[in-house]
């Protein structure tokens, strides 16, 4: 993250302005953001808007900060006191960069501020926002319950396929399982869709169900898509589909999925529309030719 702290000009004014709520690739987008603002920098002011946080302020801002990490939809900005900035965005959180000093037209109301001499990095809306001790990290509610997470490098299809046929997740459905985050950490409901499209499989399917080519297939969805979107800055149909659907006068938000918002929509692969179908209170949307139930 230190190497994009060259091009923080492009940066300032940034927020996700994706329509989608935010998952794995896009909160690590977004971290990159915060790191390139804020890290290495002397903090001039910090400010959290709720009050059992603010006797952290001016301990942390006396302090520097040395790195922005993500776990799944989590983020961790770590100071060198040995504190830590807990965030998670849950549906509503965005995080805005601006010039020192500006704030974002909106509505939203301002949870977190720090500010240095250049700029300022602000998240609105979250709800879920904490100060940890280093040795509280691994033990906390959410980071402590985490699969391995679809970005990290460490991740591999092997240790996916591990899991998959794991006592504790080979008889749930890939629906719910997908974004269970004790699962893999990382993946939401844009994801979920597209990694099961990809894969050929209905969210009904158990992984037990699944042959050994299956569960290679399905694997390999669950890191590459996630890294696709990140490197993409969202992305998850093929890339030269997307690029032609735009040049044809697609917008982005049209473009950037195979299935998911595109109900009665021809599907790509085979022109049957798609549909979309509710699981656990949030939709996936599907191919009925292409996927196939197990
Ligand atoms: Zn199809």
């Amino acid at each position: 993250m230190a190497g994009l702290r060259g091009k923080l000009s492009r940066y300032l004014f940034f927020s996700c302005q994706h329509r989608t709520m935010p998952e794995g690739p896009e909160i690590r987008r977004a971290a990159e953001q915060v790191a390139a603002a804020v890290a290495g920098r002397e903090v001039r002011q910090l400010y959290f808007a709720f009050d059992h946080l603010k006797r952290y302020e001016s301990l942390l801002a006396e302090s520097a900060i040395r790195a922005v990490e993500t776990y799944g939809k989590a983020m961790l900005i770590r100071f060198s006191c040995g504190l830590s900035i807990y965030s998670h965005n849950q549906l509503y959180g965005r995080w805005y960069i601006c010039k020192a000093g500006g704030r974002p037209r909106t509505r939203r109301q301002l949870r977190l501020a720090i500010d240095n001499s250049e700029c300022s990095a602000l998240l609105y809306s979250a709800s879920d926002i904490a100060v940890l001790r280093d040795d509280e990290i691994a033990v906390h509610p959410f980071i402590g319950k985490l699969g391995p997470d679809v970005l990290s490098p460490q991740t591999s299809e092997a240790m996916i396929i591990e899991r998959l046929r794991d006592k504790r997740f080979r008889n749930r459905q890939l629906g719910g399982l997908l974004t269970a985050q004790s699962f893999v950490a990382g993946l939401g409901n844009y994801l979920r869709s597209e990694i099961l499209f990809v894969s050929g499989l209905s969210p009904a399917c158990q992984p037990k169900q699944l042959d050994e080519r299956q569960l290679e297939q399905l694997a390999t969805a669950i890191l590459v898509l996630p890294r696709q979107s990140y490197e993409t800055d969202g992305i998850t149909n093929e890339p030269h589909n997307a690029r032609r659907l735009i040049q044809q006068g697609a917008s982005f938000e049209e473009a950037r999925f195979w299935v998911f918002r595109r109900e009665s929509r021809p599907c790509y692969r085979c022109g049957t529309p798609i549909v979309r179908v509710r699981r656990g209170g949030q939709p996936v949307y599907l191919c009925p030719h292409c996927q196939r139930n197990c």
